[in-house]
């Protein structure tokens, strides 16, 4: 079976060091072929982004360019109205085929999150899921914050050796410790607003072009 993909969505508004670093620790760890960056359209869950998808797609694309394992699908910017991550994956899954082991990566705070996405039940049909630790969302507090419909599932499809995501092409869920980098765009979005530096939380790259077309400069 050839090895999976990975896939990690997100409205990356902007991409920060949490984002490369979750990609590239799941990337190497679960040995996947590839880990596929899909920014967000007009996201279902939350308001819109602060800046255009364009210069979303384009800080990704910044980002990832010295690394050979990621790459860039910019479907769901070109998509009119909502993406939802399970339309995303059922086309994923139907060009490549239906053995290609898929996984959807996604933070803690995102996997609390995914009983409110759209027909997320399916989703399990589609991939399996593999859950990155993120700070502010500690292991031993998900029970609590889990709704009972998620936490059946999460029971049911554990995968105790995450290279069991080789094996089949969806319907694990793995859970991963990556490096707990406290970041968020919310965080950079705010320094920028206030004029103090978010350097060395995200590339010098996107930084660059954050300030070459004074985004998130507020008021
Ligand atoms: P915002 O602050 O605007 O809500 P964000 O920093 O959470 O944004 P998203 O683009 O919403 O970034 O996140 C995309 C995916 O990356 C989600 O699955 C999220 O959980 C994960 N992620 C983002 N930052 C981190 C981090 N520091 N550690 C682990 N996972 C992260």
């Amino acid at each position: 079976m050839a090895a999976p993909i990975g896939i990690l969505g997100g409205t990356f508004d902007p991409i920060h060091y949490g984002h490369l670093r979750l990609a590239e620790e799941v990337g190497r760890g679960l040995k996947l072929d590839e880990v596929r960056f899909i920014p967000s359209g007009t996201p279902p869950h939350r308001g819109a982004p602060q800046v255009s998808a364009i210069d979303r797609v384009a800080m990704v694309r910044l980002a990832i360019r010295d690394n050979p394992l990621f790459t860039l699908d910019e479907r769901e910017t070109r998509r009119a109205g909502p993406a939802y991550s399970v339309d995303t994956l059922s086309e994923l899954r139907a060009e490549l085929g239906p053995d290609r082991p898929l996984c959807l990566l996604v933070g803690a705070d995102a996997f609390l999150d995914l009983a409110t996405w759209s027909r997320w039940h399916e989703l399990f049909a589609l991939a399996h899921v593999v859950i990155a630790h993120r700070p502010g969302f500690p292991v031993d507090t998900w029970h609590e914050r889990m709704p009972q419909p998620l936490a059946r599932e999460y029971a049911a499809r554990a995968m105790q050796q995450p290279l069991a995501v080789h094996l089949a092409p969806a319907g694990g869920v793995v859970v991963t410790a990556i490096a707990a980098l406290d970041i968020s765009a919310t965080m950079i979005r705010e320094c920028l607003r206030s004029r103090s530096s978010p350097r060395y939380l995200l590339p010098d790259s996107v930084l660059d072009y954050i300030e070459r077309n004074a985004l998130y400069a507020g008021g």
